[in-house]
């Protein structure tokens, strides 16, 4: 393994191959080898798990990876960076590089081809500008995915894991939580990227629930419920969700389902916990539905 985590070895590789960062990409990579470990440890990773990496830059990360996994699949969506991946990921045959979108990826195929259709551990330094459609798309589709070890924006890592209360608790918890539990494994400031990120970092590892933690009638609307809430989150619950025309509820309606839950009617969203969320949902939008609706095709998370 090179140490190209080494500032001068990253700034060296990227100048011979006259490489401009793009900021579209958001291309912030690695030079710290605490960090790169970190992240690794994080992930878990079994000497027989196929890793997904989203993003691999230069390759830094996917080399701490390939030492320690059976087979990474590294998916990058800047072309410029392909022929320098040649080069540093040259000695590691387990190593497969897909020039690409990750969000126009079939993941549920390259596990199928990497990992004969077994999970996979997806691993990554997130591109930060699209962290939570790369999360939520992994989460909600079903892909085959057993855990997700990402750095992201501290800000982001501590919504993920807020719980309800708190300024930071809203739509993005509530759903990270019911696909997966949230661990924050490590802070992380911006001097241990090259160019310097201007927000703090922050590595969290999402474990994939084998089972929602709650039980909901309509998956569909609980998340339309959730999403209402906190889109205005300074109105009081029940006049965001009519005001949302979520399932045509009233106002007086949503109020008087909050009261049959023992809570007050003039509850804001982020007093409510998931529990509390699905429980209001099956009150309110659940009712028509029957057991089997639980996350039929059209809901988002059905597996
Ligand atoms: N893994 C490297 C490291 O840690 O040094 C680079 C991480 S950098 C924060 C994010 C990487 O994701 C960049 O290489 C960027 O080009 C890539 N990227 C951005 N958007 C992407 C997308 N939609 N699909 C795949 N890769 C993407």
């Amino acid at each position: 393994m090179s140490d190209l985590w080494r500032p001068q070895n990253t700034l060296d590789l990227i100048r011979r191959y006259d490489f401009r960062f793009r900021k579209k990409f958001g291309q912030n990579f690695l030079i710290d080898s605490h960090v790169l470990d970190k992240i690794a440890d994080a992930a878990q990773i079994d000497p027989d798990d196929c890793v997904l990496e989203i993003g691999p830059g230069i390759g830094t990360l996917t080399q701490v990876l390939a030492e320690r996994a059976r087979h990474v699949v590294a998916v990058e969506i800047d072309p410029e960076l392909i022929p320098i991946l040649s080069e540093t990921l040259k000695e590691y045959s387990n190593v497969t590089v897909i020039q690409g979108d990750i969000l126009k990826q079939d993941i549920a195929e390259i596990a199928e081809t990497y990992n004969g259709g077994r999970p996979l551990n997806v691993t990554a330094n997130l591109p930060y500008y699209i962290t939570t459609p790369i999360l939520m798309n992994l989460l909600e589709s079903g892909a085959p995915v057993k855990s997700i070890t990402v750095m992201v924006q501290k800000e982001v890592a501590e919504r993920m894991q807020a719980g309800p209360g708190g300024k930071d608790y809203g739509a993005l918890s509530l759903s990270v939580q019911f696909y997966a539990e949230p661990y924050l494994a490590a802070n992380v400031p911006p001097n241990c990227f090259i160019p310097r990120p201007n927000v703090g970092s922050a590595v969290i590892r999402l474990t994939k629930r084998s089972e929602p933690p709650v039980r909901v009638r309509d998956r569909e609307f609980l998340f339309q419920l959730i999403r209402a809430a906190f889109n205005q989150r300074r109105k009081t619950l029940a006049n965001a969700v009519s005001h949302a025309g979520v399932g045509q509820v009233t106002r007086e309606r949503a109020a008087g389902a909050l009261k049959r839950l023992g809570l007050s009617e003039t509850a804001r969203g982020e007093e409510l916990s998931l529990s509390e969320f699905a429980a209001l949902s099956d009150l309110l939008g659940g009712g028509e539905k029957t057991p089997d609706n639980s996350g039929g095709p059209s809901a988002p998370g059905s597996n």
